[in-house]
């Protein structure tokens, strides 16, 4: 079982790239019994996804 300090590493590393199987099953895991870190990787995703739309270009005719 991996603790919360491993699980925030992975979820935010999960932003830049992708994680391994192994990785990937313990965090979700960890987040499955873990409301602080579920939260905490709800977070990033919005943030991520934020960002992603904002760097974005707008469409000009
Ligand atoms: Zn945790």
């Amino acid at each position: 079982m991996m603790n919360c300090k491993s699980a925030t590493q992975l979820l935010s590393q999960a932003q830049d790239r992708k994680l391994t199987f192994i990785e990937s099953t313990s965090v979700k895991l960890h987040t499955a019994m873990c409301k602080g870190c579920r939260n905490y990787g709800m977070q990033m995703k919005q943030l991520s996804d934020l960002s992603k739309r904002f760097i974005q270009p707008e469409p000009r005719s």
